[in-house]
């Protein structure tokens, strides 16, 4: 790490083509003195992707700026280039896959499934590389240096022994983490049960000290079509940006990229503030060379998620009618969890209590009846008094409402919406459309932008 970190930027209008791309990179590159000599003549190296679901850019990062910099690294020396991902939790476990959805609904989808559809592993087999998902390659349990949330954990071989590693994130808000660079990218390395236990109020921590496993030797960000507002899924909104960016410090490039996103202090991000801390680079933007282009030349106000602009609170207690809401005692990931079981919970026009953390208040006798008496979280599902004597009648009437788990996270989803399709509340057909509708909403607006690209169905 140099003392003044470069970070390079690269501007052209959308759209643009995979030839432009490849100049655009290659120049991102050239500013930082380029990659000629950086990678071991015949050398492994190894690059990472952000492929967060089946959904073209903003959702995972464009296929042809990965094909961009598996050339480059090609033309630099590599023997071989392994292009590695792990798609999403959600995408692993929740999300409804309308393809191939006939009579019962499909869940889920697999990073080899998702690179087919992307036209990723075809853009990079014909770059040279190749592609692998984390779910198929093999871990090393490895112990984490200065881990402060993260002591141990799983991680593949083939980024340890790289002898280049490159890191592609996407540019996008996220709602647990405010936005998702470079830093929040490693994640989908981990291996599938320490991905999702990673989604507490650590979560930031968790992120930071997974870059202490193997920090990129380069970073290279996609920001030709950036995610706002609700991301970094099918929720959030495509931002025309036209940037390409890169940079051998990731802490930096969070930095500058985050400054481009409209956030004048960097340092309201949590991974880019506590990676500076833990000493993974520079976060101050006076210490960091911008080249190439300038900041206030690209920079647009990307709309934050709302849970960053305004109380969380705000989009939990009191907002739906149908909904009794006891919580107390639970952190940010439980608080964002109920706004996601209540927006399902909204839908059904029946009156539902829901039961959120350590030590809720709840009056001697409820509002509802036990099937419409709802458990959130491992801390809910461990309380004592009236709620165990609650809990214990559910259990002695086979009455299950209870959505586990710390963080309650994609399995709660997954269980309640299981729970209200089998009584009727849902319909899966219409989980289906959703679905399509969602997909539709992304290939639409990317193919406007690369009539080249057409999903592998
Ligand atoms: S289950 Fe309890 S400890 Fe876990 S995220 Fe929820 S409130 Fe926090």
């Amino acid at each position: 790490m140099t003392e003044n970190p470069k970070v390079s930027i690269v501007k052209k209008d959308i759209p643009v083509t995979a030839g432009e791309i490849l100049d655009m990179t290659r120049r991102a590159l050239d500013l930082l003195g380029g990659l000629s000599g950086k990678i071991k003549k015949g050398g492994h190296a190894v690059v990472k992707p952000n492929l967060f679901a089946p959904y073209p850019p903003p959702v995972s990062v464009d296929r042809r700026v990965i094909a961009a910099v598996v050339t480059l690294a090609r033309e630099a020396g590599a023997g071989r280039v392994t292009v590695i991902e792990g798609v999403s939790m959600g995408t692993l476990m929740k999300r409804v896959n309308p393809a191939i959805s006939g009579t019962c609904m499909r869940r889920g989808y697999g990073t080899l499934e998702v690179m087919n559809i992307l036209g990723v592993k075809k853009a990079v087999e014909d770059a040279g590389g190749e592609v692998l998902g984390v779910e198929d390659a093999e871990k090393v349990s490895v112990e984490i240096r200065g881990g402060m949330a993260l002591h141990r954990a799983l991680f593949p071989r083939v980024v340890l022994e790289a002898d280049y590693f490159i890191n592609i994130p996407a540019m996008k808000t996220h709602t647990m983490t405010m936005v998702t660079l470079s830093l929040k990218n490693l994640q989908g390395l981990l291996d599938e049960k320490s991905r999702y236990f990673s989604h507490r109020d650590d979560l930031d921590q968790h992120m930071v000290d997974i870059n202490k496993i193997r920090l990129p030797d380069l970073v290279v960000l996609d920001g030709l079509i950036g995610m706002e507002g609700m991301g970094a899924g099918e929720s959030g909104s495509p931002v025309d940006m036209g940037v390409i960016m890169a940079g051998h410090d990731p802490v930096a490039v969070d930095c500058i990229a985050s400054r481009c996103m409209g956030i004048e202090n960097p340092l309201v991000v949590g991974t880019t503030r506590i990676a500076q801390h833990d000493g993974l680079g520079c976060a101050n933007p006076f210490q960091i060379q911008v080249v190439g282009d300038q900041v206030e030349s690209v920079r647009k106000k990307f709309t934050l998620p709302v849970n960053y602009t305004q109380p969380l609170e705000s989009i939990v207690t009191g907002v739906y009618r149908n909904i009794d809401l006891y919580i107390g005692g639970a952190c940010p990931s439980c608080w964002l969890m109920t706004a996601l079981v209540e927006n399902l919970l909204a839908k059904v026009p029946e009156k539902f209590s829901l039961i959120v953390g350590v030590d809720p208040k709840v009056p001697p006798r409820l509002s509802t009846d036990l099937e419409h008496t709802f458990f959130l979280g491992e801390c809910a599902l461990a309380t004592g008094g009236d709620l165990r004597d609650m809990r214990n009648e559910m259990q002695l009437k086979g009455i299950d409402r209870f959505l586990g788990g710390c963080p309650p996270y994609e399995q709660a989803l997954v269980k309640l919406e299981d729970l209200l399709i089998a009584s009727g509340r849902l319909l899966e057909a219409e989980m289906i459309e959703k679905a399509k509708e969602h997909r539709k909403k992304f290939f639409d607006y990317y193919r406007a932008r690369d009539a080249s690209w057409t999903p592998e169905m």
